[in-house]
């Protein structure tokens, strides 16, 4: 099973597609994690990558395309993958769908999670990452065992650099110019489905367990 996510930055497409992953047993893969897990480790492609997260722009397509296809062609993706924060813009899904076709193969579902502009402002300000194993909080919604640190490795939460206000304004702007114009280009290949993601994590989960059987 091969699945897309989509939404807005914050939409809660990471929370999704973890449990997605762990229920169908696929490899959750998140292109923000990827960079930011080079950026942690000073890799010459998380240099190049912050400049761009740090301003809330779009990493160049050039550079994120090649990392995507390089890591669905690893093993453990035989059996699919869930998709997080890729594809970002029309050029990258006709990369991926490309790539896809010449294998014979294609994606399965297209899961947008829809959260309006207003909620999204509120929920970035109160996320806290793990840089270390990916996991996200909220610090009101969805708070950690013990304030700061993660239920899962043990180490310290952050706000993320581009999760402070000014940054998510110009995100969200990104969002809308770049990305949102891929809602339409799934809808047209008849693969496209939307969950209200407003509500509460387990019946957003809930929704899509019944998209997905
Ligand atoms: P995305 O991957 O789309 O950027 P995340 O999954 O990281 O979004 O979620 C953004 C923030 O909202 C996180 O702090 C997360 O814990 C919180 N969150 C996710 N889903 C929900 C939900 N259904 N209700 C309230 N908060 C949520
Ligand atoms: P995310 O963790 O999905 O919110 O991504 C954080 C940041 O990483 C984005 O704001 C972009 O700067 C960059 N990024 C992640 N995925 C992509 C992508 N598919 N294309 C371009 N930039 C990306």
């Amino acid at each position: 099973m091969k699945i897309i996510m989509l939404g807005a930055p914050g939409a809660g497409k990471g929370t999704q597609a973890k449990m997605i992953a762990d229920k169908y047993n696929v490899p959750h893969i998140s292109t923000g994690d990827i960079f930011r897990s080079n950026i942690k480790n000073g890799t010459e492609l998380g240099m190049e990558a912050k400049k761009y997260m740090d301003q809330g722009l779009l990493v160049p397509d050039e550079l994120t395309v090649k990392i995507l296809l390089d890591r669905v062609a690893q093993d453990d993706c035989k059996n699919g993958y869930v998709l997080d924060g890729f594809p970002r813009t029309i050029p990258q899904a006709e990369v991926l769908d490309k790539a896809l076709s010449e294998i014979n193969d294609k994606i399965d579902y297209a899961i947008n999670v829809d959260v309006p502009d207003e909620n999204i402002i509120r929920r970035m300000g109160g996320r806290r990452a793990c840089l270390t194993c990916g996991a996200t909080y909220h610090i009101e919604h969805i708070p950690p065992k013990k304030e700061g640190i993660c239920d899962t490795c043990g180490k310290e939460l952050v706000l993320r650099d581009d999760d402070k206000p000014e940054t998510v304004a110009n995100r969200l702007d990104v969002y809308h110019k770049q990305t949102q114009p891929l809602i339409e280009f799934y809808s047209a290949k008849g693969i496209l489905k939307t969950v209200d993601g407003t509500v509460d994590m387990k019946d957003v989960f809930s929704a899509i367990e019944s998209i997905l059987g």
